[in-house]
């Protein structure tokens, strides 16, 4: 059996450590915006090489109150990329306002920055572009597309926590970065947890009011907030991980890299250039093939999965709005895409495996 992740194993291997941690944190009995929340906060900004981190309860959390500290609301449009998780675009909604789905590129299957320019009218507000799968998205045009028309820039790094581009940490390049710790993420807690890295201490400081009912002093209410608070126990657990997250990562990069030398003359394996470092938090190949390899796999037991299978512009929630809306790229690639296990601890012998079962899947 092998699974697309892995969290036992990790856990097993932290266990003495996370588990004095926990008992620590319970012991401390400051539940809420505790000692581990301040001082994850601290070492999590200083990995990033960001100004400002402000954690939260999710991951969605994190892009909802960026978005509304970023001042986007009602009337307003968001540029994002229709191929990723659904919450990138809820959080938009939330805000009241309005995504707008731009095509991807079909080697990143991030968002295509050569075509953003012409989704932009004079009701933009923002750009998100999604590190998605671990790899970072082409971040120096959409950066120069969104200083020219004095956009604000937000990134979905739910996925990218330790990619870098040009040895600069995604969620550093625009004004504000959110992360999700999702127990699967490359960077996971124990339940949901997420964080927004800020360029200024204005941003930094209204998510803070924001995350906590509106308040800066306590019982002192000055817009309506929310209650979206990281757990100090899962910021002490988070605390103990993010020690090791470029191990994990450099683990998931030996993988990766173990099955693109195996899969590459059958398969479309993943891009990488020379810009970004892709940190794997799936790795997903195209292949005409995808229902025959899946279903060997499956009678192998071993496991894979389709990130994602419909772009989000064709989701019932978007599709009456999006009637008009063609993005061949993100179709083709939904509809050709899979994604093989990957984690840190896996094995070259389990990575073997998977690769042999896919070349005889393929044979017939
Ligand atoms: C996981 C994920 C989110 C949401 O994070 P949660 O912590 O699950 O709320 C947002 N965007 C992307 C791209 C994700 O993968």
């Amino acid at each position: 059996m092998i699974p697309m992740v892995d969290l036992k194993t990790q856990y097993h291997s932290l266990k003495s450590e996370i588990d004095k941690a926990v008992l620590d944190a319970i012991e401390s009995c400051q539940f809420i915006l505790g000692p581990n929340v301040t001082a994850f906060e601290q070492e999590t900004a200083a990995y990033l090489g960001a100004p400002y981190a402000v954690s939260c309860a999710s991951g969605t959390d994190a892009l909802h109150l960026a978005i509304l500290a970023a001042g986007i609301g009602p009337g307003d449009e968001v540029i994002t990329s229709p191929f990723t998780f659904i919450a990138t675009a809820e959080a938009i909604c939330y805000a009241g306002a309005t995504p707008v789905f731009v095509d991807i590129d079909p080697q990143t299957f991030n968002i295509d920055p050569a075509l953003i320019e012409a989704a932009i009218t004079p009701r933009t507000k923002a750009v998100i572009p999604v590190h998605l799968f671990g790899q970072p998205a082409d971040m120096a045009p959409i950066m120069s597309v969104c200083k020219k028309h004095n956009l604000l820039l937000i990134e979905d790094c739910a996925q990218s926590f330790g990619a870098a581009i040009n040895g600069k940490m995604t969620g550093t390049l625009g004004s504000l970065g959110c992360f999700s710790f999702f127990p699967s993420k490359n960077l996971g807690c124990y339940g949901d947890g997420g964080l927004i890295s800020c360029a200024t201490a204005e941003l930094a400081e209204q998510i803070k009011i924001l995350r906590n009912h509106g308040s800066r002093v306590r019982y002192h209410h000055s817009e309506i907030g929310y209650n979206s608070r990281l757990d100090d126990i899962q910021a002490a657990i988070l605390r103990v991980k993010l020690k090791r997250i470029d191990d994990f990562n450099s683990g998931r990069r030996r993988v990766a890299h173990l099955y693109s030398e195996l899969l590459k003359d059958v398969v479309s394996v993943p891009f990488e250039d020379n810009k970004g470092e892709h940190v794997y938090h799936q790795y997903t190949l195209l292949t005409d093939k995808r229902d025959i390899i899946m279903a060997k796999l499956a009678e192998q037991q071993i496991s894979s999965a389709v990130y994602y299978p419909i772009p989000l512009h064709k989701q019932d929630v978007f599709a009456e709005a999006c009637v008009k809306v063609c993005l061949p790229v993100a179709e083709g690639v939904a509809s050709r895409c899979m994604s093989l296990p990957v984690y840190p601890e896996m094995t070259d012998e389990s990575v073997r495996l998977v690769a042999k079962t896919i070349k005889e899947a393929l044979v017939g």
